[in-house]
Order: C-alpha cells, then structure tokens, then sequence
C-alpha cells in the first residue's frame, strides 16, 4: 500500500495516571503522579501510538494535559479521523495550524510515524537518519533538602553507571549544591539546569558557576528572553543550553543567530513533532552546536520516540533519557527500556520499537475518548 492512499479509520484519546518512584521537586514545583496522554490511531496502514508528552500542571510549558486533551479531543482527532494523510511529511503542514498546542501535534505526528514505520517494517531511528544504536544516558537530580543528601543521590546515579548528571538549580541552591558535587566528583560530567527561575540582575550567582567546570548551564532565565540569554552567554563561560525557549524552529533559529546558546536541548513535543526536531537539529549543526535530548518523565512510550530521536548524528551529548525503573515500578511497555552501563540501547523493533501494553494500560486509566 502506497502511503499517500493510507487514511486515519479511527483514532482514541487515552488519559492514564502512573504514580512516581520519587516526588521530582524543579524550579516548577513538584510532581508525584504522571498523568499522561495516549494516542492510538488506526490506519489504513495499520496502528501507530504516541504519547502527549504535556505535564499535569503548567509551568513548564502553558500546555498541560487538560489543554492537550482539549485540543486533541476537540480539534485535532475529529478532523484527523476520515481524512487521507499521507507520509508524516505531507501532513505536516496541517499540524503547522496547530502553534497553540505543539505537544498535542507532536502527538499526532509521533502515532503517524510510528504507524508509516511499522508499515514499512522499518524502525523510526533508521527512517528519520539515525546513525547508532544506543546513547549515553544521562540523569536529572531534582532540588535536595540539603547537600548531604544531594552528594548520596549523585552518588548512587554514578554506581548506577550514568555519564552525565544535571542537577537542578534556583537562586538560593546553586553555588553551594555545584560546589559541594564538584568537590566529591572532579571528573564528572557535570550540568545545572535552572528552569528559567533567574533574571538578568542574579548573573553574578551564575558567573559564579564557570568556576565548577560545567558541560552547561539550562535555561537560565525565562523561556521569552532570548536577548538576554544572548548578553548573558557574552558574560559566561559556561555554555548556555536552551530548553523551554525552544518552543518552535524560528526561536532556535533566532537563539543560534544571536549567540543566546551554544547547546540546544531537543524535546519533540516541545517543538511540535519529530519533524521540527530534525530541523532543529539540522539548524544546530549549521551553527556547531551540539543538541542533546530531553526528557519529560515521558513513560516507555514516549521515551522510545526520544531513544530514536537520540540517533541522530549532532546528538553529541547525553541526554535525559534514562532507564524507566528509575520513576515506574512499571511500565506501560513491555520492552525493558534500561541503561546498562550508562547506555540506553535503542529498541530494535519497527515504528517506535516498543509494544504497549494494554491490559496495564486499562487499570491506569482515568479517561478515554474515542473518534470513528
Ligand atoms: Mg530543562
């Protein structure tokens, strides 16, 4: 069957809710229980699932996944299901009509590549330009009652075998915290990561940091102020790494232009689809920055499509990708998706390469919309 001919038959909207190992307390606030969104659609072509990467509560991002299960139950899904749609390239620019609501589209765009994919017998990685296997893992550490217990958790990710260990900051937790891991462990790869909770005015707190040798610092300030994170990289050495400011390829390209990163943290849903991420990373390049993946404490789902978006050849440095049993007691894939020795192997499978499992899924369940 020829992809131009495949139609969407149907499509269901999925809320599940999976308690957390561990509360993760950022610059944000602090998350127990993941709620997250399924996308399951049938095709002419066969099934295709992704995952809404949305959080529960805004912050992060404005979108959460009661905004992305409006958007996708009331926009998206309705008009999605009957229509022809193509290669995951073609419809693109319908997803494009969407700016309000990028991680309900990336959603859509994940559930149709993995469908093309799995059609094509193929697996996402290969199909998108991937050139390894597997990635480096790397760990987030939330914000510590104190730097004792910071030191213990760092620690045991280390034991863990974990080759990159980003620890998250605001003012007030940041000199001392970077000190205190600096000092326990010279050669470690080491990255902060502020959640945009400085201004412009707290830079002397962040100077602070070149002296600790970081591979870079995230998000200093807030998500809109691209300038000044471009007067703010001119003071550092330190790297800057963009996350939340990246939420579309014309802010990535406009925060390479200007110097306001020289590392881009890559999240699909955060750009809207794997379509985007490519071309961010294909931006990066242009510019010599290298890219890493980030995380959203997605489930094995959503961290397949993240393992197969990791392949890509100016994925340089680790990501947040790491194994799911650090935050389930169980997942709702059945492939084991874990680091050993610091490597998170890419599932081999076709489309994402990872089979949900359903059964699990039916007890997690909070709500269900379905569209014929
Ligand atoms: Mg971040």
């Amino acid at each position: 069957m020829k992809w131009p001919d495949v139609d969407v038959i149907s499509a269901s909207l999925i809320e599940i809710g999976i308690p957390l190992k561990f509360s993760f307390a950022t610059g944000h606030g602090t998350i127990r229980h993941r709620r997250t969104l399924l996308v399951r659609l049938e095709t002419s072509a066969g099934e295709g699932v992704a995952e809404c990467v949305a959080l529960p509560e805004p912050g992060y991002s404005p979108e959460t996944v009661d905004t992305s299960w409006e958007a996708l139950t009331g926009r998206l899904l309705p008009a999605l299901v009957g229509r022809r749609v193509g290669t995951p390239a073609e419809i693109r620019p319908w997803l494009d009509t969407f700016p309000d609501c990028r991680m309900a589209a990336a959603a859509v765009e994940c559930a149709l590549w993995d469908a093309y994919c799995r059609s094509l017998g193929q697996g996402l990685s290969q199909v998108i330009g991937g050139v390894r296997s597997e990635t480096p893992a790397g760990v987030v550490v939330g914000i510590q009652p104190d730097t004792r217990r910071l030191i213990e958790k760092v620690e045991k990710e280390i034991a863990d075998g974990y080759r990159r260990v980003k620890l998250k900051i605001m003012p007030g937790w940041d000199r001392k915290p970077v000190e205190a891991v600096r000092e326990a462990f010279p050669s470690l790869d080491l990255a902060v990561d502020a959640n945009g909770s400085y201004t412009l005015a707290e830079a002397d707190a962040l100077e602070a940091l070149d002296a600790f040798g970081l591979s870079y610092i995230e998000q200093p300030l807030p998500a809109a102020d691209l300038e000044g994170h471009a007067e703010l990289q001119a003071r550092l050495m330190s790297p800057i790494c963009l996350d939340e400011s990246i939420d579309s390829v014309a802010r990535c390209r406009r925060a390479l232009e200007i110097g306001a990163a020289r590392v881009i943290n890559i999240k699909i849903g955060r750009l809207g689809g794997i379509i985007p991420a490519l071309e961010a990373h294909d931006l990066a390049v242009r510019h010599g920055a290298p890219v890493w993946c980030g995380g959203m404490l997605e489930t094995g789902l959503g961290r397949a499509f993240n393992l197969a978006l990791s392949a890509l050849p100016n994925f340089t440095l680790p990501g947040d990708i790491s194994s799911s049993s650090r935050y389930f007691e169980r997942d709702i894939v059945i492939e084991p998706l874990e680091a050993i020795d610091g490597v998170m192997k890419l599932p081999d499978g076709p489309g994402s390469g990872v089979t949900v499992d359903w059964e699990f899924v039916s007890h997690l369940t909070h709500r269900k919309k379905s569209f014929h």
